[in-house]
C-alpha cells in the first residue's frame, strides 16, 4: 500500500474519536472515506498529516513511517492533504498559491502539469485568489497540493458547496490523477459523486471504520442506502 494507517487512535485531549482505524490506499487508486458529521472523517485526515498526533498506530508512506511528524514535514515524505473549505491566500494571486505548494520541492512545482488538469487557472495566473469562484479555488488548493509533486493526496470534501457541474469536474480530475499513479484519499459527504469514482469505500462511525469495500458492493445494502444515499 502507498498510504497505509495502522490501528489509528488520536483525539483532542482527553476526547478520544478514532479508535483503532486502519486503512490502505494503493498507488493508483481511490479510497473514499464516508460516513456521518461527526464520525471522525476530518480527524483520521489531521491524524494521518500530523496536524494532531496519533495516541497508538501507525502512518506509513511508501514504506516508510511517518507517523505523528510535523505537517510542514509531510509534503516533503510525499503526502499532501487538500483540508476542507478549499483554503487558499485570498489576497495572493493563483500563480504565487501554486509557488507555496512547490516549496516542499525548492520551488520547483510543475505548473504546466497543473494547468494541464485545470486549464481554466492558466487565464486567471495572475488573478488575486479571492476573486475566484469556489469551484476554481478548489482547483488551485488541490492544484497547490499536486505542486509538491505527492505520492499520496487527501481531500476533505472538495465538492461542498459546488455545482455539480464543477463537482464532475473535480471528480474527473481525480480519477486522472489515479490514472497517473497517485494514491488518493478522498473524504466526502456527496457518497453519490464519490462512489461514482472511488475504487473501494470505508464507512466511519464514531470514529471506527465499520464497512469496507467496493462502491458496487456497498450500495447493495441497505444501511448504506438509508444512511448516505437518501434510501435511493
Ligand atoms: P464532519 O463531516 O461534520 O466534518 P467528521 O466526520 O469530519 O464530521 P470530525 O470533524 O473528525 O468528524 O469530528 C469528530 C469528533 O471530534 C466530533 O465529535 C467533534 O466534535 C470532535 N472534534 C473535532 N474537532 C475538534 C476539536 N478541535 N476539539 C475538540 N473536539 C473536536
Amino acid at each position: 500500500m502507498m498510504l497505509e494507517v495502522s490501528g489509528l487512535h488520536a483525539g483532542y485531549g482527553k476526547l478520544g474519536v478514532l479508535h483503532d482505524v486502519s486503512l490502505g490506499v494503493d498507488a493508483g487508486e481511490i479510497l473514499t472515506v464516508v460516513g456521518a458529521n461527526g464520525a471522525g472523517k476530518t480527524t483520521l485526515l489531521r491524524a494521518v498529516n500530523g496536524l494532531i498526533r496519533p495516541t497508538a498506530g501507525s502512518v506509513k508512506i511508501d514504506g516508510t513511517d511517518i507517523t505523528g511528524k510535523p505537517t510542514e514535514r509531510m509534503a516533503s515524505l510525499g503526502l499532501t492533504h487538500v483540508p476542507e473549505n478549499r483554503l487558499c491566500f485570498p489576497t495572493l494571486t493563483v500563480r504565487d498559491n501554486l509557488m507555496l505548494g512547490a516549496w516542499a520541492r525548492g520551488g520547483k512545482g510543475d505548473e504546466a502539469a497543473v494547468l494541464e488538469l485545470f486549464p481554466r487557472l492558466e487565464p486567471r495566473l495572475n488573478q488575486a485568489a479571492g476573486t475566484l469562484s469556489g469551484g476554481e479555488q478548489q482547483m488551485v488548493a488541490i492544484g497547490r497540493g499536486l505542486m509538491a509533486a505527492p505520492k499520496a493526496i487527501m481531500l476533505d470534501e472538495p465538492s461542498i458547496g459546488l455545482a455539480p457541474k464543477v463537482v464532475a469536474e473535480i471528480m474527473r480530475v481525480l480519477g486522472r490523477l489515479r490514472d497517473q499513479g497517485l494514491a488518493v484519499l478522498l473524504v466526502e459527504q456527496n457518497v453519490r459523486a464519490s462512489f461514482g469514482i472511488a475504487d473501494r469505500a470505508v464507512v466511519m462511525q464514531r470514529g471506527r471504520v465499520v464497512l469496507e469495500g467496493t462502491p458496487a458492493e456497498l450500495v447493495e445494502l441497505p444501511e448504506v442506502r438509508n444512511a448516505y444515499l437518501g434510501g435511493a
